[in-house]
């Protein structure tokens, strides 16, 4: 049974969608797999980078692996300017996590999420916009309403086109 490297507790078979983690109960330090971490939606080449420099290095922290109880190599990286120390065991292709550790990696589903949002967000602001310009010359100039119109609906083809391949 894979043991916690911080308090010695024998660490618990947690399964998800993605693969077994062992976590400890106490700590709640987590030792995932580097086969596991690959599913999780970490941002895109983040663990295969790690890993090579990892592989590169040859620095040894002074937490023992939980399933070898070797040394496990340690590397620092820093996640949107907050430094991270992780331990690694090349051996069992283990990743140890602290307590928020894992969390804190950058996540493929949430940057572009954010990032969608703000632009749909961007796109109703501009409908919303648009909407109210054509109101307001509905009385004026019909030519103008009918070109915005069209405008309008180009932009709902587009959102609509969006949010599908997304
Ligand atoms: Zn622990
Ligand atoms: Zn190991």
């Amino acid at each position: 049974m894979p043991v916690c490297p911080n308090c010695n507790r024998q660490l618990k078979k947690r399964k998800s969608s993605d693969g077994i983690i062992d976590a400890c109960p106490s700590c709640k330090g987590q030792a995932v797999g580097l086969g596991v971490l690959r599913r999780l939606n970490v941002a895109p080449g983040m663990i295969t980078a790690i890993w090579q420099k990892v592989m590169e290095l040859d620095v040894f922290g002074n937490r023992q692996c939980p399933h070898c109880g070797k040394t496990m190599s340690q590397i620092s990286k820093s996640f949107d300017e907050k430094m991270m120390t992780l331990d690694i065991c090349k051996r069992c292709q283990v990743f140890w996590f602290d307590p928020n550790e894992l969390e804190a990696l950058p996540i493929q589903e949430i940057l572009p999420t954010s990032e969608d949002d703000e632009l749909s967000e961007k796109a109703r602001l501009a409908l919303a916009r648009l909407k109210i310009s054509e109101r307001s010359k509905q009385n004026s100039d019909l030519e103008e309403v009918t070109r915005i119109g069209s405008w309008v609906d180009i932009i709902f083809i587009m959102i609509r086109n969006f949010i599908r391949s997304s």
